[in-house]
């Protein structure tokens, strides 16, 4: 029997999605020689640190921006650099333990990635005066209050400022963008704006994507596709390929602002997570969370506070956040993740560690906003959706994001997919499967 002919691959890899997890993949495999696609759906546009701009990246209904039945929220990034682009530059190491029970030992990619990357507390210069007051009142309360390792640049970062939550346009935030932008200087060929709609698949194996930009529906072809659209996006884009069932049960690492005003403070305009507290064993993580005031103002009147919505630059905000047992369900067109009776118990004992402090802050007018998230993940878990090196479905085919975090979570994830990202790209280029792509014989012959 003859053998199917396939179309000449015109790159050796596509990656789908351009967050933390598509950027290092990208960056790895373009800095080795490999001819590199990259889709995101969203905009390159420059980030300008405007509310506006923030909008259109994470306020899309069902894109960006979900609304549960209990009007809780679920917010992501739709742009390049994924939720980066927006997040609060908090780092956490991966939690070994988690992933050695996986077979995964990520030590070795996360210390290049240290000695790479601006990752340290902040300077005192740069600790606002909320964080100030909020950590001084945790350590007064007994709390072991300490400095968040933030992957932001000192050197660029501008104190008084609070535009790192929209975006930083002053480079002094690391996002996946700064990977992306490095992935092209290889030449990787970025098109955003274009929206993988299915991975193709014969004969087993992926080759190539289906996509839509501009109106077109294209298709690209390589023999190895990396899906990292995210944690609600990869486990969409497998079933719309036939390779997964609708429904995947996920975290999202459920979020409450506990806030109170003081008399004696004028702020409202600092770096996020300067601080904070973690109990890992409980799954309950405290941290001062100043937001710039629209942003305050919208959680002041989701909680019927009306009263407040005028007192953003005298109130103190705590964050809290649980770690939540994976449920729910991210569907084709939608995503919904209930609250699970244990996550009440921890939302609630995090609430009222909130509380404590900010009354021995000397707060007044404390009230709580909904719950929301932004962490979606573990929807394609590592020892379920794919295996140990990432593989899901069919030969050459890779998921690597958030989607692939393989149990209940409740910390920082980019550092962790960083180190994902560098470790399939070093899988890709030594793995004997992938050693047909002339790329990576040509890479691994002059090594
Ligand atoms: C407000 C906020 C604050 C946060 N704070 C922190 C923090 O302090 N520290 C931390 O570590 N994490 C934080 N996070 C979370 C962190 O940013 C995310 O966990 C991380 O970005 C997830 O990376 P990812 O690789 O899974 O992909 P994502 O960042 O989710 O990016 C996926 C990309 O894929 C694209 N995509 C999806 N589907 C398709 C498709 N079909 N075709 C083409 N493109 C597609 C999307 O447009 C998106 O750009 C925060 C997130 C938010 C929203």
């Amino acid at each position: 029997m003859l053998a199917r002919m396939h179309p000449t691959p015109s790159h050796d890899a596509i990656v789908v999605g351009t967050g933390p997890g598509g950027a290092t993949v990208a960056r790895a495999l373009a800095r080795r020689g490999l001819r590199v696609l990259v889709l995101e759906q969203g905009s390159a546009a420059p980030i300008e640190g405007t509310v506006r701009q923030m909008a259109g990246m994470a306020a899309i209904p069902g894109k960006g921006m979900f609304i549960h039945r209990d009007a809780s929220l679920l917010v992501q990034g739709i742009t390049a650099g994924g939720s980066s682009a927006l997040n609060f530059a908090t780092a956490a190491p991966p939690p070994s333990a988690m992933f050695a029970r996986h077979g995964i030992d990520l030590a070795r990619q996360l210390a290049a990635l240290q000695a790479e990357l601006p990752i340290a507390p902040l300077p005192d210069r740069l600790i606002g005066p909320m964080a100030t007051r909020i950590g001084d009142a945790a350590r007064a309360a007994g709390f072991d209050w300490q400095k968040l390792d933030k992957m932001i640049r000192p050197q660029t970062c501008r104190a008084g400022c609070w535009r790192c939550v929209y975006g930083c346009p002053f480079g002094a935030k690391w996002t996946a963008r700064d990977f992306l932008d490095q992935a092209m200087e290889h030449g990787a060929r970025l098109l955003d704006r274009a929206k993988a709609l299915r991975v193709i698949v014969e004969d087993g194996r992926a080759t190539g994507v289906e996509y839509v930009r501009g109106g077109r529906t294209e298709t690209a072809r390589a023999a190895i596709v990396v899906l990292a659209g995210g944690g609600i996006g990869s486990p969409r884009l497998l079933h719309a390929s036939g390779l997964r069932a609708a429904r995947s049960s996920f975290f999202s690492d459920p979020v409450i602002a506990v806030m109170g005003t003081v008399d004696d403070v004028e702020g409202g305009a600092e770096v996020p997570m300067a601080a904070g507290v973690r109990f890992d064993g409980d799954g309950i993580s405290l941290a001062d969370l100043t937001l710039p005031g629209p942003m305050y103002q919208a959680f002041a009147a989701q909680a019927g506070r009306v009263d407040r919505l005028l007192a953003h630059r005298r109130t103190l905000s705590i964050m809290v956040k649980i770690r939540d047992e994976i449920g729910g369900a991210v569907g084709p067109h939608w995503a919904s993740k209930p609250l699970h009776a244990n996550d009440r118990v921890r939302l609630n004992e995090g609430v009222a560690m909130a509380r404590a402090i900010l009354r021995r802050a000397g707060a007044t007018h404390v009230f709580s906003s909904h719950h929301f998230a932004a962490h979606p993940g573990g929807s394609v878990r590592i020892g379920d959706g794919v295996d140990s090196h990432l593989q899901a479905g069919a030969a050459g085919l890779y998921v690597c994001d958030a989607s692939v975090i393989p149990e209940a979570w409740g910390l920082p994830p980019t550092l962790t997919l960083l180190c994902l990202g560098e470790r399939l790209g070093e899988h890709l280029v030594a793995t004997p499967a992938a050693v047909g792509n002339a790329s990576i014989k040509r890479y691994n012959a002059k090594k």
